[in-house]
C-alpha cells in the first residue's frame, strides 16, 4: 500500500506543484443514485430564518454553509444535487450509513403499527432490542435503561452511581465531553463546550493524552492524579469515574495504555463505579472491538451509549448489572419516550445491519488502511503533527510547529474549506480546535479512503 499510495501522492504533488491540478486525479467513487429534484428554500433563506428564530449559539461549518437535502449511505447531496463524501456523520448520527434501507424500513413499519410510551403496556420491540444489546456486552452488564440522548444516558448513569454508592463525588477527565445538562456539564471539561455552572462534587483529572500529555504514553503515571484527587479532594470515597475510551469532541484522543486498568483499581478501592461513555466509541466504530473500553482490558460497571445506536433517530441507553440497576426501584423511575417502539425497532435493525454487513470488520480493515495513508501524508506534510485513533475514529492534528505543537487554527479552517470544495466533509475538534475528526459511517469503502487521502493531500499542498 505504501508503494501505491506513495506513488499516487507523488504524482499528485507533481501535478499540483505544476499548478495543473485543481481537481483530484481520481474521481469520487461511483455511486448509482440520482438525488431527487429539490425545490425547497435556498441556503440563504434558511440561514436567515435560522438566525432569526433559532438559538444564537448555533454555529455552522464553512464560510458559506451547505444546504444538505439528502443523504444515502456515506454520501450527502446539497440543494444543487452535488454529492459529498461524508467523513464525519458516522459520529454525529449514522453508524450504518444515511437512510440505510433496512433500518429506515424497520422504523417506518413500526411507526405505521404503533408508537407509544415505554413502560405502561407490554410491547416486544423494547424487550427484543434490550436482549440483543445486552448480548453485545461483557460480564454481568445485562440490564438496559433506554433514554433519548447521550446526555440523558450519562445523567442517569451518574445518578445511579450516586444512589448505589451513597457518595456524591464524580471524577472525569479534562478535555472530556459527556453532555449538556447540569450533571453531565459538570463532568464535561472540554474547553470549547464547558459552561461553568454549579457543579458540586465533580473533579477533573489530568488527561492521559499520549500526544500532548506530560507523561506521553505512560498511562499509569497519569492515573496517580486520580489517586491524589481521591486522597486530597474527597472523603476518600467516590461515586464514580466517567471516561470515554477515545475522546471524541476532545479531538480523538485515545487514553494512554495502562491508564484505565490503573484507574479502575483506584476507583474500586474508593468504593466507586466505572462509567464507560461509549456514545462515540461504541457500536463497532473502533474496528478492533465493539466497545472502546475493550481495548483497555477493563469491564465497566455502567456503559452509556447514544448517537450511532439509532442510526439517526433519538435513542440512548445505559447498561449496567442487575445489582446496580436495582437502586432505581427505590422510587418510580420513568422516561416517557426512552425505549419507545419506533426507536427500539430502529436500534434492533442497526445491530442486525452491523452484523450482516460485517461493518466492524470494515471499520477495522478500511480504517487501518486510511490511518496508514494519513501517516504517509504526515511524512510529506510538516503541518500534520499527529495521526491517531483506530478504526473509523481517526484524528489528524495540525500544528504550525512540530516541536512546539502550536495549534494550526487558521490553517485547519482553510483546509476544511478546500476539502469541502473537492467534495469531502470532515469534522473538527480538540482542545485547541485544530484536529480533524474523521469518523465516517461504517460503510465507508477503500475507494472512499483513497479519494479522501488524495483530496487531503491536495488541500494540504495548497497551504
Ligand atoms: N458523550 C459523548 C462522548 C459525546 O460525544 C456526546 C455528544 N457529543 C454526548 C455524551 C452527549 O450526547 P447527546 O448530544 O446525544 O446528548
Amino acid at each position: 500500500m505504501k508503494r501505491i499510495l506513495g506513488r499516487r501522492l507523488s504524482q499528485l504533488a507533481t501535478s499540483f506543484s505544476n499548478g495543473s491540478c485543481v481537481k483530484p486525479l481520481l474521481k469520487m467513487p461511483s455511486f448509482d443514485y440520482t438525488p431527487l429534484p429539490y425545490d425547497g428554500p435556498t441556503a440563504g433563506e434558511i440561514l436567515k430564518k435560522r438566525s432569526e428564530f433559532l438559538s444564537p449559539s448555533f454555529f455552522h461549518f464553512y464560510k458559506k454553509p451547505l444546504n444538505i437535502v439528502e443523504g444515502k449511505m456515506q454520501y450527502l447531496f446539497d440543494e444543487e444535487g452535488r454529492r459529498y463524501l461524508d467523513a464525519f456523520a458516522g459520529i454525529a448520527t449514522v453508524c450504518c450509513g444515511h437512510c440505510h434501507p433496512e433500518i429506515t424500513e424497520a422504523i417506518i413499519s413500526q411507526t405505521k403499527k404503533l408508537q407509544h410510551s415505554t413502560v405502561l403496556y407490554l410491547n416486544h420491540a423494547i424487550a427484543d432490542f434490550a436482549e440483543a444489546l445486552a448480548s453485545k456486552l461483557p460480564g454481568d452488564l445485562k440490564v438496559v435503561f433506554f433514554t433519548n440522548s447521550g446526555t440523558e444516558a450519562n445523567e442517569l448513569a451518574i445518578m445511579i452511581a450516586r444512589l448505589y454508592t451513597g457518595c456524591h463525588d464524580i471524577i472525569s477527565i479534562r478535555n472530556a465531553y459527556h453532555g449538556n445538562a447540569s450533571g453531565t456539564m459538570g463532568s464535561t471539561a472540554q474547553k470549547n463546550w464547558k459552561f461553568n455552572v454549579i457543579q458540586s462534587g465533580v473533579h477533573h483529572a489530568q488527561n492521559p493524552d499520549p500526544y500532548r500529555g506530560v507523561f506521553g504514553s505512560e498511562g499509569e503515571k497519569y492515573a496517580r492524579d486520580v489517586q491524589e484527587i481521591i486522597e486530597f479532594g474527597t472523603s476518600g470515597q467516590v461515586a464514580a469515574f466517567i471516561a470515554e475510551a477515545i475522546q471524541g469532541v476532545g479531538g480523538i484522543v485515545e487514553l494512554a495504555p495502562g491508564y484505565l486498568p490503573a484507574v479502575y483499581k483506584t476507583i474500586k478501592e474508593a468504593g466507586g463505579l466505572f462509567i464507560a461513555d461509549e456514545v462515540q466509541s461504541g457500536f463497532a466504530r473502533s474496528g478492533s472491538h465493539f466497545w472502546g473500553f475493550q481495548a483497555h482490558g477493563v469491564t465497566p460497571d455502567i456503559v452509556t451509549m447514544a448517537k450511532g445506536i439509532g442510526n439517526g433517530i433519538p435513542l440512548g441507553a445505559v447498561v449496567t448489572t442487575p445489582e446496580i440497576a436495582r437502586v432505581l426501584t427505590r422510587r418510580n423511575y420513568f422516561n416517557t419516550f426512552g425505549g419507545n417502539p419506533v426507536c427500539t425497532a430502529g436500534g434492533l435493525a442497526v445491530l442486525r445491519v452491523l452484523e450482516k454487513e460485517r461493518l466492524q470488520q470494515n471499520a477495522f480493515v478500511v480504517g487501518s488502511y486510511l490511518k496508514d495513508g494519513l501517516k504517509l501524508l504526515q511524512e510529506k506534510h510538516d503541518i500534520i503533527g499527529d495521526v491517531r485513533g483506530r478504526g473509523f475514529m481517526l484524528g489528524v492534528e495540525l500544528v504550525t510547529d512540530r516541536q512546539l505543537k502550536t495549534p494550526a487554527n487558521a490553517e485547519i479552517l482553510n483546509v476544511m474549506e478546500l476539502l469541502k470544495d473537492m467534495g469531502v466533509l470532515v469534522g473538527k475538534g480538540g482542545f485547541y480546535g485544530n484536529v480533524f475528526r474523521i469518523t465516517p459511517p461504517l460503510c465507508f469503502s477503500k475507494e472512499d479512503a483513497d479519494y479522501f487521502l488524495e483530496v487531503m493531500d491536495i488541500a494540504l499542498s495548497k497551504l
